[in-house]
């Protein structure tokens, strides 16, 4: 679910960070910019909820493509066994490679059905690894010492594993953890099969630490750009508030979050109301000021709607000089007198063309709310009509949907 809170919500561009843009960074910009997204890729702990989704969504993706790809390899794999090792032998990797691939098979289908549950994907994602680490081991621990050098094709597989964290979106936390349990099971292989502590041992012991920090690089760098790519598709690049598309994803998971809390017995416990926004007069502002104050009165706007709503309402620029203030556990009145807060803060708020002289500056207000089952799209219209009824009304004040319902403010 979207919510400002979080880094997701990118930093609101000022005037210097648009200049910024139309020249091409230095290098150390670039570095900056990408040591400064650490933060974001070292763990999931600053992700939005709303990111968290898509970031499960493209996970999902890659544990189904890699999960097909190891159910596929891991039968081949019988052909080589049969060949190198003796018959009494065969049927213990052959026994592993059998709960190898059911467990594959699970996991696959688990994902499957597993759309929008992002701790469950998250784990299919970790036993994707875990069961081909839990195969080599019970191998390992089954075969005789002095048959484990016979094995062919078994020893690469921390290294198969530990390129295959690149291919994932984890963040770097995760992909350490999983790198340090493939190196413990490096060491675990090399003490069964004499290696440990040899020149040979030590080399693949640093072969493998070298892929895991080459894995834990690209994560960064896919992590980064799923997450740039998620604001500039979510966003609006001028507020920096959410955009009228992530706005209506939002709509629907908040319903879809209403109906699962009245299914668990909560009747009636979600209220939730919407405000339609529009600044009065705006064209005048543009036209006797110029359109870059018209944008920063539009930053300031929004500065406005945000400061006045709590972390989890969400605000969006619905578009041109139009918001959307979404306010969770608010019912119509409630959301009324909100309605008259932002409308009193806009009112008072010192807004200055370029010589510092005062703009005054007023928005119109429509509010309803959203009804559990009806289209997001309904909700939005009526607000809409409450929007246009409050411009008739003159402006500068807010109207619930319902007509015979009278303004709570009029100047
Ligand atoms: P009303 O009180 O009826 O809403 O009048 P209005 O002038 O605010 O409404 P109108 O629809 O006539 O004009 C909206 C203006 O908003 C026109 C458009 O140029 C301006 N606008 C839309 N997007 C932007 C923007 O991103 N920046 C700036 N500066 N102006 C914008
Ligand atoms: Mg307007
Ligand atoms: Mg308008």
């Amino acid at each position: 679910m979207l919510s400002r809170k979080s880094e997701d919500t990118a930093e609101k561009p000022n005037n210097r960070h648009m200049d910024a843009l139309a020249e091409p960074p230095e290098a150390h910009q670039e570095l900056f910019v990408g040591l400064s997204s650490l933060r974001d890729t070292l763990s999931s702990r600053h992700h939005s909820r709303d990111f968290a989704f898509a970031h499960a969504h493209y996970l999902r993706s890659r544990v189904l493509a890699l999960g097909i790809i190891f159910t596929l390899l891991s039968p081949l794999w019988i052909v080589v066994d049969s060949l190198v090792l003796p018959a009494e032998l065969l049927r213990y990797t052959l026994l592993g490679r059998v709960v190898l691939m059911l467990g594959l098979v699970a996991v696959l289908v688990l994902a499957l059905f597993s759309v929008e549950r992002i701790r469950r994907i998250r784990f299919c994602a970790g036993m994707l690894l875990a069961l081909p680490a839990g195969f080599y081991v019970l191998v390992l621990l089954m075969l005789p010492d002095h048959a484990v050098p016979d094995l062919v094709g078994y020893g690469f597989i921390p290294f198969l594993l530990v390129a295959s964290l690149s291919v994932f979106p984890f963040t770097l936390i995760e992909s350490f953890f999983a790198g340090l349990a493939m190196l413990v099971l490096l060491g675990f292989s090399q003490t069964v099969d004499g290696s440990w502590m040899t020149g040979q041992g030590v080399e693949a012991f640093w072969l493998l630490a070298s892929l895991l920090v080459v894995s834990m690089a690209a994560n960064h760098f896919q992590l980064s750009l799923l997450l740039r790519l998620y604001r500039q598709a979510t966003h609006d690049p001028l507020t920096g508030l959410f955009n009228r598309g992530a706005l209506e994803v939002h709509l629907e998971k908040i319903q879809a979050w209403q109906r699962e809390i009245e299914g668990a017995g909560q009747a009636g416990g979600a209220p939730c109301s919407v405000l339609m926004l529009d600044l009065d007069h705006f064209k005048r502002i543009n036209d006797n000021h110029g359109h870059s104050v018209g944008d920063a009165v539009l930053c300031q706007f929004a500065k406005i709607l945000a400061g006045q709503t709590r972390k989890h309402d969400c605000v969006a620029r619905y578009g041109g000089e139009e918001f959307v203030v979404i306010l969770l556990g608010s019912d119509q009145q409630r959301a009324l007198e909100v309605a008259e807060r932002i409308r009193y803060a806009v009112e008072v708020y010192e807004f200055t063309d370029r010589e510092q002289r005062r703009i005054l500056v007023t928005t119109s207000i429509g509010v309803t709310q959203l009804g559990r089952d009806e289209p997001a799209q309904e909700a939005l219209k009526r607000a809409d009509d409450a929007l246009y009824r409050a411009k008739e009304g003159g402006r500068n004040r807010a109207f619930t949907a319902s007509p015979d319902e009278v303004a709570l403010t009029a100047i």
